[in-house]
């Protein structure tokens, strides 16, 4: 494993040709270390048979120290583990933790089809995406290879990643045979099953969970037996407890499979499979509870180490959460979220309706276009670029100008002179400082609106036509 630009340079083929996009071969091999490039972005490396053995070496010293791991096929497949880090500030988190919901084989095709759907439809809106659930864990209830084989084929057809569930190989492999282009993780090999269950991964080339109670020795073994008999997609199921005393067991056993990997033992060093629907077999009746009990499980592992997780509750007050704080851990702390700089509009606007600006940090952006959409107000909104930064901030640290401004509007195109009748900017309240240079530098007028975007709808009823 290296950590210096210089050296990845000496596997490079130092020769600044840019086919890269970067100015030379040192820029590339910073952009190697902090995984923002790969190797197959440098053509010369890749398609001159002189470096192809430069290329393997530097692929693996540069692999990440946990093992990525991708599950399914196409558009839809995802990738887990591939960290090389115990704290996000070190570096970042890459493959965000995913989030599998469980169906039974048993249910009746038209319940099983609804509620994969409802798996598959299931989507928030979070700064200027759709957040999504990533696939479908079928359990085999029914432990019938016939009657997995069905499911497992109508749960196909939908597209999603798949985890195949079932201590069975019989049934398994019935799985596999229906869909044996899929690439579905197999859930689990432990002590009684892992020379069958290893078989089929290393027969259908596909990743597989080893799983072990609350007993790290006993699921190192596993991994290891397993990596030496040539299967390296593996994820690790050390247990989840449904909640109480046992739960901070399983939290400490993530934390020592984590740190183990981080710090160099290849031998446990892959991604790590939570089950927070393990609440729904506590013996909780009541499915709220249960939901809830999930929620808190799914978060606990969000936050340290699951890389994976099966779930059951569809409940948006269960899903939700889930979904945001795993988005929310593995943003990039290097990269603010941002929209592109530029001049939005928010319904139809015309020359009579107002004129706003904010910065293009994505919260800020969403926050104040949802203000102003939900309540029905009809504008130009311009989001200047001051790096993803918001505007206290960006006001402060010099990102957001007077100069910035203008140079935001000549971009977009627009003159608020010629393109309004009101000849009127309204700034937010946190850029009150701005109002008299950006009056001199627009020669137009600049009203402060309110602190809070919450706000604005109150403020245009009492100030607007101006
Ligand atoms: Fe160097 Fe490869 Fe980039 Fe060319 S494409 S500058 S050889 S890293």
């Amino acid at each position: 494993k290296i950590n210096s630009p210089l050296e990845a340079y000496k596997y490079l083929p130092q020769t600044n040709c840019g086919e890269c996009g970067e100015p030379t071969c040192m820029a590339f091999a910073s952009k190697l270390i902090d995984r923002s490039g790969k190797t197959s972005d440098c053509p010369p490396l890749v398609k001159e048979k002189k470096y192809a053995k430069k290329l393997k070496e530097l692929d693996i010293i540069l692999a990440p120290e946990i093992r990525q791991v991708t599950i399914g096929v196409g558009e839809k497949a995802v990738n887990i583990g591939g960290d090389d880090v115990l704290y996000r500030h070190k570096l970042t988190f890459f493959n965000k933790t995913k989030l599998f919901f469980d169906v039974s084989d048993n249910l009746e095709e038209a319940a099983l089809i609804e509620r994969v759907n409802k798996i598959a439809d299931f989507k928030k809106f979070y700064v200027g995406r759709n957040l999504l659930l990533d696939g479908v864990a079928i359990k085999a209830t029914s432990n019938d290879p016939a009657k997995f084989a069905a499911a497992v084929k109508k749960v196909a057809e939908i597209g999603l990643p798949m985890i195949f569930c079932s201590f069975n190989p019989a049934v398994l492999k019935a799985g596999l045979e229906v869909a044996k282009d899929k690439n579905p993780l197999l859930y689990a090999a432990n002590k009684d099953n892992w020379k069958e269950v290893g078989e089929l991964a290393l027969e259908y080339k596909v990743p597989v969970v080893v799983s072990a109670f609350n007993d790290l020795d006993a699921l190192k073994t596993l991994a290891k037996t397993f990596a030496e008999s040539g299967i390296q997609d593996i994820v690790l199921d050390p247990g989840t407890y449904p909640s109480g005393k046992g739960l901070k067991d399983s939290f400490n056993n993530f934390l020592k499979i984590r740190r183990a990997g981080i710090m160099g033992d290849t031998e446990i060093a892959y991604p790590i499979m939570a089950l927070p629907l393990t609440a729904w077999m506590a013996g909780i009746a009541d499915p709220v509870s249960a939901s809830y009990w999930e929620t808190v499980i799914a978060s606990v592992f969000t936050i340290r180490y699951g890389d994976i997780m099966i779930l059951h509750s569809l409940e948006p007050y269960a899903a939700l959460p889930e979904m945001h704080l795993a988005e929310t851990i593995y943003t990039d702390p290097r990269t603010p979220v941002s929209v592109d700089g530029g001049m939005y509009k928010v319904g139809e606007p015309d020359k009579d309706s107002p004129v706003f600006f904010t910065t293009n940090f994505a919260l800020t952006y969403y926050t104040v276009e949802s203000d102003i959409s939900a309540n029905g107000i009809v504008c130009w909104l311009l989001a200047v670029d001051t790096d993803g930064i918001g505007v206290e901030a960006s006001v402060a640290g010099g990102q957001l100008t007077s100069a910035k401004v203008k140079d935001a509007f000549d971009k977009a195109g627009f003159d608020l002179n010629k393109d309004t009748n009101h000849h009127t900017l309204i700034i937010p309240g946190l850029s009150a400082r701005l109002q008299g240079d950006l009056e001199d530098t627009l020669g137009a007028n600049v009203k402060v609106g309110p602190m809070d975007s919450g706000r604005i709808p109150g403020w245009i009823e009492k100030n607007w036509p101006p």
